[in-house]
C-alpha cells in the first residue's frame, strides 16, 4: 500500500462532501453475497429509470450526442454484466477465479452505476461495502484503518465511531472469506492440482489485475492449440462452480479463460 495515497488513521474526522471522485476508480472488490444483492436491487428497477440513468450518464460525459433505443438496451446490459473476474488461480485441471470486481468504463474510469450529472449512486441501498466503507480502506493488517488522503471529506465534520469502523472490516474479512471457502471447498473437491508458481509467474496471470482491459480485446486462437481437451469442455470445468451460484456472466469472463486456456496448452506442450 503507497504511503502517498493512503495514511493511517488516527481520529481525524470526516464528512462526505458528494464530490463524486471515489465513484472514478478500479479494482473495487465485491463478494459473491453483494452481487447477488446488486443483482437483486437491479431487478426492482423499471425500463424508465434504466432509460433515465443511461440518458443522464450519456449527455453528461458528452460521449452520446445522440441518444437512441439500441444503445440504451446496449447501455443497460452492461449494467447487468457489472461485474467481472478479478484474480486467478491456475491448476492443472482448471482455472478459477478468486473474486470479482464492479465493472469500470477503461476510458473514464466511472463506476458503471454512477450517475455524473447528479452525483449519485444508480444502486445506492445495495451498493457494495467498499464503497459506503470509503475513504476508509481495509488495509494488509486489519488492526489498522487506513484511509485515502485524496478524498475531500476528510477534516471536515466529525470522527466517525471506531468501533464501527473495526466492525466494517471484520464484516468485509467474512464476506470475502466466503468467497474463498467456495474456492477452497471446490479444489478439495476435485483434487485439483496446482500448476508450479513459477511457471504462473512465468505467465503474467499474476498481473492480470492490470491487464484486463488488454486481455478482454484479446482473442482465443483454438485452432493453435495441441490438447485433445476442446475449449467448451475446458470451459464448462472452469465456471462450473460460478454457474452453479449463477454469478458468472455470459460475455466479460471468457476472454479472460481463453488467454488462461492458452497459458495451461503451452505448459502441456513444453511438458512433452
Ligand atoms: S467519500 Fe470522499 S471522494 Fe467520495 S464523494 Fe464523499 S467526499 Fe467525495
Ligand atoms: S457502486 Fe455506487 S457508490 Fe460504489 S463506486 Fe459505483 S456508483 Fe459509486
Amino acid at each position: 500500500m503507497g504511503n502517498e495515497i493512503y495514511a493511517k488513521w488516527k481520529g481525524e474526522s470526516f464528512e462526505c462532501q458528494r464530490c463524486g471522485s471515489c465513484c472514478y476508480r478500479q479494482n473495487l472488490i465485491v463478494s459473491t453475497a453483494e452481487i447477488k444483492a446488486i443483482l437483486a436491487h437491479l431487478k426492482t428497477k423499471n425500463s424508465g429509470q434504466f432509460e433515465q440513468f443511461i440518458r443522464d450518464c450519456c449527455t453528461c460525459t458528452g460521449r452520446l450526442i445522440e441518444y437512441d433505443k439500441k444503445l440504451e438496451a446496449q447501455y443497460r446490459n452492461t449494467l447487468f454484466n457489472f461485474y467481472m473476474p478479478f484474480g486467478l488461480e491456475c491448476f492443472e485441471e482448471a482455472t478459477l477465479v478468486h473474486n470479482h470486481i464492479i465493472h469500470f468504463y477503461p476510458t473514464t474510469k466511472r463506476c458503471v452505476f454512477h450517475n455524473p450529472l447528479e452525483t449519485s449512486c444508480f444502486i445506492y441501498p445495495a451498493r457494495p461495502l467498499l464503497c459506503k466503507f470509503y475513504p476508509f480502506v481495509v488495509a494488509e493488517n486489519i488492526n489498522d484503518i487506513n484511509y485515502e488522503k485524496s478524498c475531500p471529506g476528510m477534516g471536515h465534520g466529525s470522527p466517525p465511531n471506531e468501533r464501527k469502523l473495526h466492525e466494517t472490516i471484520e464484516t468485509y474479512g467474512q464476506l470475502i472469506g466466503e468467497d474463498i471457502k467456495l474456492v477452497v471447498k471446490y479444489v478439495a473437491d476435485k483434487k485439483l492440482k496446482p500448476i508450479k508458481k513459477d511457471l504462473i509467474k512465468e505467465s503474467g496471470l499474476t498481473n492480470l489485475e492490470q491487464r484486463l482491459d488488454k486481455l478482454l480485446a484479446s482473442r482465443f486462437k483454438e485452432e493453435k492449440a495441441d490438447s485433445k481437451e476442446s475449449f467448451p469442455e475446458y470451459y464448462r470445468k472452469l465456471i462450473d462452480p460460478y454457474v452453479e451460484l449463477k454469478i458468472i456472466p455470459s460475455s466479460i469472463p471468457i476472454e479472460i479463460m481463453k488467454k488462461a486456456f492458452d497459458f495451461q496448452i503451452s505448459q502441456r506442450n513444453k511438458v512433452k
